[in-house]
């Protein structure tokens, strides 16, 4: 079996008059993030996870943010089309842990929509994808409410 792992990382500024999205859900919130598509950094993340496992480049890459195709767009829609390059691959997601760095909102009632909505997308058991949601301690702009960070780590194994 060949096993392969891929780290994602992302940042969206946090701006007033918009939406917040997160891991394919609207959050309720006073602010939302800020980007070419729907701004949902985790789903960024878990999409250049995937896309370095398979040694595929980045997201930026494949949707280039100068591109009005991709403007506004959802980003589920775009972990779909990276879900198609996996399934091309013939590799298999083993599993997926995320972590949400985010001072507000409070993210723990909203883990499990996302956790669903996620695995829904990829088509994974529940067992097989986490998602861990902490604060910034109140340090830097993250910490100050300018920002939402994720970092995503997948598994994929070929074979067996
Ligand atoms: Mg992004």
């Amino acid at each position: 079996m060949k096993n392969k792992v891929g780290i994602g990382y992302d940042i969206h500024r946090l701006i007033e008059g918009r939406k917040l999205f997160l891991g394919g859900i609207e959050i309720p919130y006073i602010l939302g993030l800020l980007g070419h598509s729907d701004g949902d950094a985790l789903i960024h993340a878990l999409c250049d996870a995937l896309l370095g496992a398979l040694a595929l480049g980045d997201i930026g890459e494949h949707f280039p943010d100068t591109d009005p195709e991709y403007q506004g767009i959802a980003s589920c829609q775009l972990l779909s089309a990276v879900k198609e390059l996996v399934d091309k691959s013939g590799y298999k997601i083993n599993n997926i842990d995320a972590v949400i760095i985010a001072q507000e909102p409070v993210l723990t009632p909203f883990k499990k929509q996302m956790k669903q909505k996620l695995c829904t997308l990829l088509t994974l058991n529940a067992d097989c994808l986490n998602i861990k949601a902490k604060t910034n301690e109140g340090i830097g702009q993250v910490g100050n409410i300018e920002a939402i960070a994720c970092y995503v780590v997948a598994s994929l194994s070929y074979g067996g």
